[in-house]
């Protein structure tokens, strides 16, 4: 059997950790399976080299911050193997590019574009351990690019594929996916299995257990994917097509994303082509609108609320002062979350969203903004409830059960 084990930064965070890590990786390897293992940088360390630009310049070019981000990985793909080494299991480590895989140029977020495992082929057939340092590629020109923030979930699934391995298992600090995040709601329950859209839906919304990218390859193309700890040896979730019980579930998981600001523009003259000019305008400053809110107008004037990631916030304010002389006012708010429930059960039964707005109005957290897909609910409320929303969720919908 091929299976590709992805450690995330934690479970690589000290030199111990690395240690516990090889002794796993050697007792899988121990079994007679081959064994592709991706790794992060040590826990703490993507956002040091983040700071470290960050002392120049608030805007450093997204190629050097490629150059820079990618090390991390390649620090601890160098350690693992080495440490195999001393256990006296044949192991080699991989950057992206030797692992092949190829990507555009969007530099800090780029796509894959292709892959050639045949390097990591050959080396799998001399019986060595394959360490791939996550998180990376390079563009066709040979720049090294980057995946996106928690991308190496990401190069896992993308390295399954392209091996046809048999099952891709992403280690962390958690033993599976919960009903919400242990650390807001202790009483969360471990899934045993979870479908892709289910988990999509979850990842996008804001629960970072698994990066949402990766799972959308997964589904797309058919990898078996495990959410598994590191410390322990519990059986996990299976995220994996939807099958027919999981309908009789209306929800399973609820998550709190906090990195949301709201942005309301309040008498915007009502004329055909204004969204279009503002979201362009937004879109081409790569800032990513989430929740967009617009009200019926009367007297030629209406109102739009939007929602932002915190960290485009400023950007956003600046882009929209550029529309001042269309809009009467403007109104910003950083503290703001969104609280989210999700489960394929909703697109069979009808009631969800108004037992959702019932546990808020009982909670009197004030609902600011709603939308909803087939298989979800999310509200922007303000941030200082966002926890206690979470957990009231979470018991009206029987998840400690
Ligand atoms: P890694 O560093 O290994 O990539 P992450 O920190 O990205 O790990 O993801 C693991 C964390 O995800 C857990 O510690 C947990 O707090 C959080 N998390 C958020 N939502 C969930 C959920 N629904 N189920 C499990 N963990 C979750
Ligand atoms: N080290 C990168 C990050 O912190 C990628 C990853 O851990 O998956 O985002
Ligand atoms: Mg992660």
């Amino acid at each position: 059997m091929l299976r590709v084990h992805k450690y995330g930064g934690t479970s690589v965070g000290d030199l111990e950790r690395i240690e516990n890590v090889a002794a796993r990786v050697a007792k899988a390897k121990e079994t007679g399976d081959d064994i592709v293992v991706v790794v992060s940088a040590m826990s703490g360390e993507t956002n040091k080299l983040v700071g470290y630009a960050e002392h120049f310049t608030s805007n450093p070019a997204k190629k050097e911050m490629d150059m820079l981000l990618s090390s991390g990985e390649r620090v601890t793909a160098a350690l693992l193997s080495i440490a195999l080494q001393s256990k006296g299991f044949d192991a080699v480590a991989m950057t992206g590019r030797q692992a092949g895989i190829v990507t555009d140029s969007s530099h800090t977020y780029a796509r894959i574009e292709s892959i050639d495992p045949s390097a990591m082929q050959a080396a799998i057939k001399e019986g060595k351990v394959v360490v791939v340092a996550g998180f990376q590629g390079t563009n066709k020109d040979g720049s090294v690019t980057t995946l996106g923030r928690g991308g190496s979930d990401l190069s896992a699934v993308a390295l399954a594929g392209a091996l046809d391995a048999d099952q891709c298992e992403i280690y962390s600090d958690v033993d599976g996916i919960y009903t919400t995040d242990p650390r807001i709601e202790p009483k969360a329950k471990k899934l045993d299995t979870i479908s892709y859209d289910e988990m999509l839906e979850l990842s996008s919304l804001g629960a970072k257990v698994l990066q949402n990218r990766s799972v959308e390859l997964a589904k797309k193309l058919g990898v078996k994917l495990y959410a598994k700890s590191s410390f322990s040896d519990n059986k996990g979730t299976l995220i994996t097509e939807e099958s027919g019980n999981m309908e009789e579930v209306l929800v399973s998981g609820v998550v709190l994303d906090k990195n949301q600001a709201r942005v309301t523009l309040r008498g915007v003259s009502d004329r055909p082509g204004i969204a279009a000019e503002i979201f362009t305008m937004l879109a081409n400053e790569n800032i990513n609108v989430d929740m967009i809110i617009q009200n019926k107008s009367t007297d030629g004037l209406t109102n739009l609320g939007f929602t932002v990631p915190q960290s485009e916030h400023e950007n956003a304010k600046k882009v929209v002062a550029e529309f001042d002389h269309d809009i009467q006012g403007m109104d910003f708010d950083q503290h703001v979350c969104k609280v989210s429930i999700v489960g394929v059960g909703m697109k069979s039964h009808s009631g969800v969203a108004a037992q959702a707005f019932t546990v808020m109005a009982e909670e009197a957290i004030n609902i600011q903004m709603i939308s909803t897909s087939e298989i979800k609910v999310s509200m922007v409320i303000d941030e200082s409830q966002g926890e206690q929303a979470i957990r009231a969720l979470h018991a009206a919908y029987n998840l400690d059960k």
